[in-house]
């Protein structure tokens, strides 16, 4: 994105002004511009670019440094007999809502239920993920009817009143789109993924990976798996570390 400083008179140079107040897109901020001459500034030739290549995310990286961050946690693949109820504990602990998004098939399981029942009560939101994990961009739309459906008949109970959903892998086409939003589903993604799954990350990279990642967000949606030990186990490591960090806040995602 450029602006463009005109009236000025003497070419081929390169300066920075000092503090300045500058607009890009719908917003202000202030910082510092590099300013260059154009090469074709046309029958004007007095016209300068406001060079923002980087500057724009250096601006934005100041006035992260300024604002507090929310972040939300939200749990895939559960529920997991052993490992869910370690995060609720350390959940309730910190006095953290989070979103569990559950797989129908994982619901069927003796006592899973009850581990759901618990999460609800003690505030966190449950979620769709489908009743198999499968790709559903694979699917015909009555199967991704079913696959809704059928966990949706597990989790009635507990869904909010406008319920959420999570594809699979975060993949979906229009087909997903449609039906999730006929089911009243709002779909909903992440923009932080630790991958707390991957060998590589384990036992503690992810939490790294968690916390460099929230550090550029104004606002995180993290993906996380109580499907996962070392993300229960590393669980309270997390918090303890994003809290020290300050300027971020837990928040309950507002449905
Ligand atoms: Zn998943």
């Amino acid at each position: 994105m450029a602006g463009i400083v005109r009236n000025w008179t003497e070419p081929r140079v390169n300066f920075q002004l000092g503090w300045e107040i500058l607009r890009f897109g719908s917003g202000w901020y202030i910082g510092k511009a590099q300013y260059q001459l154009t090469e074709d500034a046309g029958a004007g030739a007095n016209e300068m670019k406001v060079f923002s290549t980087g500057m724009k995310q250096r601006i934005r990286k100041m006035l992260l440094l300024c604002v507090r961050k929310q972040v939300i946690l939200t749990f895939d693949d559960g529920p997991h007999l052993s490992y869910t109820p370690l995060i609720l504990d350390v959940l309730r602990h910190h006095r953290i809502n989070a979103i569990f998004f559950v797989l129908g098939e994982r619901m069927q399981i003796r006592g899973a239920r009850e581990l759901i029942q618990r999460a609800s009560a003690e505030g966190h939101l449950i979620g769709n993920h489908g009743f198999s994990h499968v790709d559903m961009r694979k699917l015909s739309r009555d199967q991704i009817r079913s696959e809704l459906l059928r966990t949706r008949e597990l989790i009635a109970e507990f869904e909010p009143r406008r319920p959420l959903f999570r594809p699979p892998y975060g993949a979906y086409n229009s087909d997903v789109v449609e039906i999730a939003k006929e089911l009243g589903y709002e779909m909903l993604l992440w923009n932080v993924d630790p991958q707390d799954w991957n060998p590589k990350r384990k036992p503690t990279g992810w939490i790294d990976a968690a916390i460099d990642q929230m550090r550029a967000r104004r606002r995180s949606i993290c993906i996380c798996h109580d499907s996962q030990g070392t993300t229960a186990e590393g669980l309270d490591q997390l918090v303890t570390r994003v809290r020290a960090a300050s300027r971020f806040d837990f928040v309950r995602y507002a449905i």
